[in-house]
């Protein structure tokens, strides 16, 4: 009985298909596919949209919206996560709104029987994700003014919110907590508390079904709720294009938009639209058999990018051939792979989250994050749907036993397809909507890294330096393996006519859709970063980048270098090292020499080999050792940079710096931590973690 509607509605949406197919078009002055949705060209597509937010939702019926901050998809995920369960438990019409395409200074007229939320990651060094900036400059600004006029501004507005940080930042979820206290300062009236995720301790999921629960009971009772037993119903609706095959020119195979399909990708490029770069040059950086590192070079010659030493290039991966048959042989669509199908978004605010029409194998392969953890909420969702009542009890308990889920699931690192697989023994799940997983997945977000080369040296060819990813677990045959760097290894593999291309029995579609990426291509694009040398060349730098947090640092080595050559006097160039030992994973140790000819004696650079000796060496030890020299340099004004390692590594640097300097000045320890705070504040201390 779930389904009446969506049959319904995908009838109505089908008839409508025929009559616009028999007539044309010509009744609704449709002259192109009824179904085809936007993504016409990446950066056009929003043209035209109102960005007034009350009128959208009056429009719409809507008397919740949920907007967003995120840079990685997660904040986004959660809002729609809050929007379904919103309707479904208790009838809310929500809808979720991206910060970027609204404004703001209308917020004082939303009516107080509506509700906005607020679900807001902070990113990097406390600062708003790129789709918030405006937002977050607008609601915390000095002169914050509204249409209305109204004292104190913001009386009526009703909101919630959410914030998504890492306790291992400086700047612990700056976002939500600045926005909260400015909303309040405005005269809002917050429902339920702030909540706080915590990706460093782990916990994120965790923390947003704890806030949520006490959050909906409080929504409930100020705007009279009722809550209801919550059915599934479907967001999006799927529709068989029969008449369309995989070579139908118009069917989207995983490109990303409608330039890509047509052949006439152009710039600018940027997170809605990758460039498909050649790679010019790869291969492996460590000798030790078990481990992998890669060098890529990137050229971007035949594109209008440009990036600065210190920037990060995003890698847009796709999912490895073996997880993609995985997922759809086990909720049975493996036969049905090729099929070309269209989404329809069935309430008006939804958004489909890739252009169609396309084909499953398409949207596995591309654009579903089909290999991260399962969430706990997106297991309970898909209980309704087990291939029986045992199955069905055991999804159930583990979607709604924080610990049983923790127990049973996080040793494996199952992603979803694996986790289905094990709790149903085996059986497939053919009754899921695949509009549930469209709704319950993150979309296949790109992979940011740390651009390892310096632009004046080659402004236009990038280059990345990534450890993959790949981790033993414990009763399973095959490591886990991570998604991007396992497709940057393959595609190393290829370039290097490798003889064993489909390395640790993965194998990918390195081709691309319809042969676009043949030729060894990667789609990427480029993200700037504050992460930068001092314009003063003089300035002495001293750098601290064990493993692959040695990246800018090439970069930033290389560039100096080159200053030197063109007869500019260069600082004192101090690089921290780490990593096992010297005969595995040193990276780039030849080249350090050939820098060091430009350099001199300007350059260091001092190692910590983990395991070589019984004492374990890092590189904070060597920080510490070198307490006096690291002292007299501050004093020269010298600026100070960690990269690589958030959890662990840059923050004990961070400690022994404050030591450092607490030693050399002959202050407190807490004095030492206060001067470290300030040299963050005029940049002179910088951060690249991950
Ligand atoms: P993913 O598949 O994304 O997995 C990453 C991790 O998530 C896994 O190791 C695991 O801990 C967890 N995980 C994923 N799936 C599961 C599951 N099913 N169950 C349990 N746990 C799971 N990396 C570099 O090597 N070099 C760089 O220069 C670099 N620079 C960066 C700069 C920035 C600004 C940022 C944000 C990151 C940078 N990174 C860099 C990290 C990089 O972006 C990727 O996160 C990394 O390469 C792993 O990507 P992946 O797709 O291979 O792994």
């Amino acid at each position: 009985a779930e389904f009446d509607t969506l049959d319904i509605v995908v009838l109505g949406v089908i008839l409508l298909g025929t009559i616009a197919y028999f007539t044309k078009g010509t009744l609704w002055g449709i002259t192109k596919d009824p179904y085809a949705n936007a993504f016409a060209n990446a950066n056009g597509a929003k043209a035209g949209r109102s960005r007034n937010i009350l009128e959208k939702m009056d429009e719409t019926g809507k008397n919740c919206v949920i907007f967003y901050g995120s840079q990685t998809g997660t904040a986004e995920d959660y809002a729609s996560r809050l929007a379904k369960e919103g309707k479904s438990r208790f009838g809310l019409e929500t809808m979720v709104a991206d910060l970027e395409e609204y404004d703001f200074d209308n917020l004082d007229a939303m009516p107080s029987d509506k509700v906005a939320m607020f679900i807001l990651a902070t990113y990097g060094e406390g600062e708003p994700t790129d789709n918030a900036v405006e937002f977050y400059e607008f609601i915390t600004g000095d002169d914050v003014s509204f249409s209305e006029g109204s004292d104190p501004a913001l009386q009526n507005l009703n909101y919630v919110a959410f914030g998504l940080g890492n306790n291992t930042y400086e700047h612990y979820n700056s976002m939500v907590r600045n926005v909260d206290k400015a909303l309040q300062k405005l005269g809002a009236n917050r429902i339920g508390e702030a909540g706080e995720g915590d990706d460093g301790a782990g916990t994120m999921e965790e923390d947003f079904l704890a806030w949520k629960d006490p959050m909906w009971a409080a929504l409930a009772e100020k705007m009279g709720l009722e809550e209801r037993e919550a059915v599934y119903e479907p967001t999006f609706g799927i529709v068989d294009r029969e008449n369309l095959t995989v070579d139908s020119p118009e069917v989207y195979l995983g490109e990303p938009n409608k330039m890509h399909l047509e052949g006439t990708a152009k710039g600018p490029f940027n997170s809605h639209n990758p460039y498909i770069a050649p790679i010019a040059e790869s291969r492996e950086l460590f000798s030790a058999k078990d481990r992998n590192c890669i060098h890529m070079d990137v050229d971007i010659n035949g594109s209008n990018l440009s990036y600065q030493t210190g920037d990060h290039i995003a890698i847009w991966p796709t999912n490895s051939g073996d997880e993609v048959d995985r997922f759809l042989d086990i909720i049975g669509l493996k036969e049905k792979r090729n099929n070309v199908i269209s989404i329809k978004a069935l309430e008006p605010t939804a958004k489909v989250p890739f252009p169609t029409p396309t084909t499953y194998d398409a949207i596995v392969r591309y654009h579903l994050e089909i290999c991260a953890p399962v969430s706990r909420q997106f297991v309970a969702t898909l209980a309704a749907f087990a291939p029986s009542d045992e199955v069905k009890a055991e999804m159930a308990r583990l979607g709604s036993d924080k610990e049983y889920f923790h127990s049973k699931t996080g040793p494996h690192f199952y992603n979803i397809a694996r986790l289905l697989d094990t709790v149903g023994k085996g059986e497939k799940w053919t009754n899921i909507p695949f509009s549930a997983f469209i709704e319950g997945l993150n979309k296949l977000q790109p992979r940011y890294y740390s651009i390892s080369s310096s632009s004046l040296v080659q402004p236009k060819k990038i280059s990345i330096t990534a450890v993959i990813e790949s981790q033993a677990i414990p009763g399973r045959k095959d490591p886990f393996r991570g998604v991007a760097t396992n497709y940057l290894f393959a595609l190393k593999q290829k370039q290097n006519g490798d003889p064993n291309p489909s390395p640790f029995g993965k194998t990918y579609a390195l081709n691309g859709p319809r042969n676009k990426f043949d030729g060894i291509h990667v789609p990427v694009h480029v993200r700037h970063s504050n992460f930068k040398l001092p314009s003063d060349p003089a300035k002495p730098v001293i750098m601290v980048g064990p493993g692959t947090g040695v990246a800018p640092f090439r970069g930033f080595i290389q560039e100096r270098a080159k200053q030197a050559q063109n007869g500019a006097t260069v600082g004192r160039t101090i690089l921290f090292f780490g990593c096992r030992k010297r005969s595995e994973d040193f990276l780039y140790e030849s080249e350090w020499e050939e820098y060091k000819k430009a350099l001199g004696d300007s350059l260091e650079i001092v190692t910590a080999f983990s395991r070589e000796s019984s004492k374990k060496v890092y590189v904070q030890h060597r920080l510490k050792e070198r307490s006096k020299e690291i002292g007299e340099l501050l004093s020269q004004k010298a600026y100070f940079y960690v990269c690589g390692d958030a959890a662990h590594m840059a923050r004990e640097v961070n400690t022994v710096l404050a030591q450092i300097i607490a030693e050399s000045r002959g202050v407190s320890e807490t004095k030492g931590e206060e001067i470290v705070k300030n040299m963050r504040a005029a940049n002179q201390y910088q951060e690249d973690v991950w």
